[in-house]
């Protein structure tokens, strides 16, 4: 129970640690769509854990998985010697991927994945003696996980703050949002793909083109408030890099795995990057793991680069391909197919979109945007206490209505399973349109 807690060792992860002490929330298990609290109060699952249990929670399959796998073999390493479902994982990572992108290196989350695709675009270009690429370009209020390449590719300001502009050699584009024709677009904005122009412009203006590496960018930023590209700004985005030979790198850490509705954001959008960087979904958050997607073109270019008894790519994880983490991604693609969870999003989406669309003209509400399985709902700030609205929503969401979900300043995201019935989205919705009429 909460009151006999000891909260005086843990460090909470972007928490605020006194805030969340003086009034711990606690979940003690979960099935389904749903998790229950230490106090035995059920809770819908609004935003899949942190955008991750996309086949719900506890699916049998997996836990199966997991639990075989911990019994046969616990751990085993990857380095210079490997085991079997780390291989049979990698082929079924594949087997979903777009066309071409048949090559997969594991790590623990995706944090690890864009630091390590950022390091596969340096050495790629430097393994083909164009080792004057060095910039990266990201876009501002991107987060791509906490590693020092995606603290420092992020646009968050809140990193700047804490620990300065980290890696030198990057740039941010703006981000598509606040265009005001685009409030409350039903999926894609149809105003602003010519931001993407900014590109080739900071590329001309601003740096050579010939010292860019790679431009990385979450097809739709989720973490930071739901920011959607507007249509056919990812396809400009893919044109400019194929003509400054820039490797374009899509995080998809919360994309992939059917929260567009197909396998990746890339399908979705149909634009092909050089790198997908994805994690979460991929095990269902039963074990955590990492893996960037790549070209086979960019792996040729490892292999023929050095001689076949020398280290290629001098990177990895003591947990690189983790056998738990194997055999949890494994059952998982598994269950994906045999349940057709990409296609189940794909068939639910027009009802989540109208169910959130019915939040328009409640009060305090500003925007809504979605696409997918995924929505944001923006609302006006509190003067000098941005987000605070947001977090009260929030928390009466958890506390009053038995709701899971997630907040970014003054912007409300939901991101449930993918298995999520049309009654519990308009459980989901109802619940916030109650509250919304409730806050000060
Ligand atoms: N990239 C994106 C787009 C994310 O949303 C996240 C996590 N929310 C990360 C990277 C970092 O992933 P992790 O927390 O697993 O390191």
């Amino acid at each position: 129970m909460a009151q006999l807690l000891d909260t005086a060792h843990l460090w909470m992860p972007f928490t605020a640690n006194r805030q969340f002490k003086a009034k711990p929330r606690l979940l003690a298990s979960a099935s389904g769509m749903y998790y229950t609290t230490d106090d035995g109060r059920r809770i819908l699952d609004g935003t899949a854990g942190l955008w991750c249990v996309n086949a719900g929670h506890g699916h049998p399959k997996i836990v199966e998985a997991v639990q075989q796998q911990a019994a046969q073999m616990d751990f085993a390493p990857l380095f210079q010697i490997g085991h079997p479902k780390a291989f049979e994982a990698a082929t079924a990572l594949t087997g979903i991927a777009p066309d071409g992108m048949n090559r997969v290196f594991f790590c623990n989350d995706g944090s690890e994945g864009v630091d390590t695709a950022l390091k596969i675009a340096l050495a790629y270009h430097r393994m083909r003696g164009d080792a004057g690429r060095t910039r990266l370009i990201g876009r501002e209020r991107a987060y791509h996980g906490v590693g020092f390449g995606g603290t420092a590719v992020g646009g968050i300001a809140g990193n700047r703050k804490q620990f300065g502009s980290g890696l030198t050699a990057v740039d941010h584009l703006r981000h598509p949002l606040n265009i005001e024709k685009n409030a409350y677009s039903r999926g894609l904005p149809l105003h602003g793909a010519e931001m993407a122009d900014e590109l080739e412009q900071r590329l001309l203006a601003l740096h050579d083109p010939s010292t860019v590496a790679a431009v990385i960018v979450e097809p739709l930023q989720g973490s930071t408030g739901v920011i959607l590209p507007p249509k056919g700004y990812l396809e400009k985005i893919r044109a400019i890099c194929d003509r400054y030979g820039i490797l374009l790198i899509f995080d998809e850490v919360i994309t992939g795995f059917g929260r567009l509705g197909s396998p990746f954001a890339a399908d979705f959008f149909k634009v092909k990057p050089d790198m997908i960087v994805c994690a979460k979904g991929l095990t269902n958050a039963a074990v955590p793991m990492g893996a960037v997607i790549v070209r086979q073109q960019i792996h040729d270019v490892f292999m023929d680069a050095a001689p076949a008894d020398t280290i290629e790519f001098f990177h990895g994880y003591t947990y690189s391909g983790h056998p738990l983490a194997a055999a949890a991604a494994i059952a998982t693609l598994a269950v994906h197919k045999e349940e057709q969870l990409f296609q189940r999003a794909a068939d639910m989406a027009p009802y989540f979109e109208d169910a959130a669309h019915s939040l328009k003209g409640l009060p305090f509400v500003k925007d809504v945007r979605n696409l997918g399985l995924v929505a944001g709902i923006e609302l006006e700030g509190i003067r000098g206490k941005p987000g605070a609205r947001a977090y009260d929503l929030f928390n009466k969401a958890f506390w009053d209505k038995g709701l899971l979900t997630r907040t970014t300043a003054d912007i409300v995201a939901l991101s449930p399973p993918l298995i999520i019935s049309k009654m519990q989205i308009d459980e989901m919705f109802g619940s916030i349109a109650d509250i919304l009429k409730t806050l000060k």
